[in-house]
């Protein structure tokens, strides 16, 4: 399975109009900001693949990058943009647990933090519920580079020492776009997610 054989297929304005549920797919979610473009853009060795630093709070598409016939990566819209109304809040929200608890092609869910504010309320609550669903889920702190190894180490613990309050398949890496720590683990994990 190559990353670098990623292509844009299409931007589904909600879950309803993604392609059909077949083959498998991974999706990559996170707030607005966590480095998720960033991120997919190093994955896939392509610097424009996925769009970075868009316009906070716009309305955002999903878009799904196809990595062969079977295999997709999904990018889900950053959340947790204060200014957005709380309508659409609740109504990505609600999107969103459907797709994680109805999507039988989803084999894991990526989401990304900022290693400097990590586990808000919305990630918690979004690996609560992949993990309903019994669907395994990366935390990926981002902006790795952001911080002294000291302290990302102390992070790294701290949220280790917090995943078995979640009950299900967690683990975490940190991950930096800048440097490329990370790519490996997250590389090796995406692998066998997608190999059955
Ligand atoms: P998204 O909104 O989650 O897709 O985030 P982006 O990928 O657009 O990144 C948001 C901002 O953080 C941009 O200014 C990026 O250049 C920056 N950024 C992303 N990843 C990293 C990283 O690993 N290290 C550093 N230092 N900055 C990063």
């Amino acid at each position: 399975l190559s990353f670098q054989k990623a292509h844009f297929t299409i931007s589904a304005p909600d879950i309803r109009h993604l392609p059909a549920d077949s083959g498998m797919e991974v999706a990559f979610a996170g707030r607005s900001n966590a480095g998720k473009s960033s991120a997919l853009n190093v994955l896939t060795r392509q610097n424009s693949l996925a769009r970075t630093s868009k316009t906070p709070g716009r309305t955002q598409q999903i878009n799904v990058f196809a990595l062969d016939d079977e295999r997709r990566l999904i990018d889900l819209p950053g959340y947790g943009f204060a200014k957005v109304p709380l309508e659409m809040k609740q109504k990505w929200q609600l999107a969103l647990s459907e797709y994680l608890q109805e999507r039988k092609c989803l084999r894991g869910l990526v989401v990304l933090m900022d290693i400097r504010h990590p586990m808000k309320d919305l990630d918690q609550e979004l690996i609560h519920w992949a993990v309903e669903s019994n669907l395994p889920v990366l935390a990926v702190l981002t902006k790795a580079d952001k911080l002294k190894s000291g302290a990302r180490k102390a992070t790294l613990l701290k949220i280790k020492e917090a995943i078995p309050g979640f009950g299900g398949d967690v683990s975490v890496i940190t991950f930096s776009s800048l440097n490329k720590s990370g790519l490996p683990e997250l590389e090796s994990v995406l692998q066998q997610w997608f190999q059955t």
